[in-house]
């Protein structure tokens, strides 16, 4: 193994912004334990790859705070069996997460530079159980439906239909709900026909945008 030197960095991170948060769940530690964050940020912001806040990418967007990426991780559950879907690829960090703690992980990106660069710096890495699409994700990714897990990386006006659709029984949808300037993390549980909803915390995210997702004049 080549040496990293920023294996220390998110030993640190570890420690003192997700397990100190309550995360316990030990698939969830290990995996950010080992992907390189340091990969998918900008190369000006390689000194912050590991600190407690979100850092500015591509196209006006960002990649969440490391916390938040293990709190959404979490509240999947998922065991390593599952097939999962997170809509709003960005830099490809949650989904390098997710392709550690599941089977299959198909990620849904609107902007094409973003889903190009997230796929490159995937295939690098050797993510090899992650498909990039680009596409309006607010409809899901009917093809690979149905998902054990959703993650939208997006505020959303509502928990978009076509995304609960395509949950499979059981299956877990986290997805932040809401407006300017903060909005609810919410869990979707589906069970039948039935929807089981729970609000978590208050978060702060870019905009889904899309058909399901919020106009450019309604986002102010
Ligand atoms: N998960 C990302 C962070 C994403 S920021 C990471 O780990 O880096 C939110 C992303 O959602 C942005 O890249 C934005 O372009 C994308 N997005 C917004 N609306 C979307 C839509 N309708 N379909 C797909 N992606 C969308």
């Amino acid at each position: 193994m080549p040496h990293d030197p920023y294996k220390e960095k998110r030993e640190q991170m570890l420690i003192h912004q997700i397990e100190r948060r309550g995360i316990k769940d030990q698939r969830v530690l290990s995996a950010l334990r080992i992907v390189p964050r340091h990969h998918f940020v900008p190369s000006s912001s390689v000194s912050d790859a590991y600190s407690d806040f979100p850092l500015r990418i591509k196209c006006g967007q960002t990649i969440s705070q490391p916390y938040i990426v293990a709190l959404m991780s979490d509240l999947l559950k998922l065991e390593g069996r599952e097939n999962v879907l997170e809509i709003g690829t960005g830099s490809g960090y949650q989904a390098a997460i997710l392709a550690k703690l599941a089977k299959t992980v198909h990620t849904v990106e609107r902007h094409p530079s973003l889903a190009e660069s997230a796929e490159i710096k995937l295939r690098e890495l050797a993510f090899e159980n992650v498909q990039v699409h680009h596409a309006d994700g607010s409809n899901g990714w009917p093809p690979a439906a149905p998902y054990d897990g959703i993650l939208v990386t997006a505020a959303a006006p509502q928990a978009p239909p076509p995304l609960l659709k395509q949950l499979a029984e059981g299956g877990r949808l986290v997805i932040p709900v809401g407006s300017r300037p903060s909005q609810t993390l919410q869990v979707w549980q589906r069970k039948g026909d039935q929807y089981l909803c729970n609000d978590i915390l208050a978060v702060a995210f870019v905009p889904l945008r899309g058909e399901h997702g919020w106009q450019e004049e309604e986002w102010r």
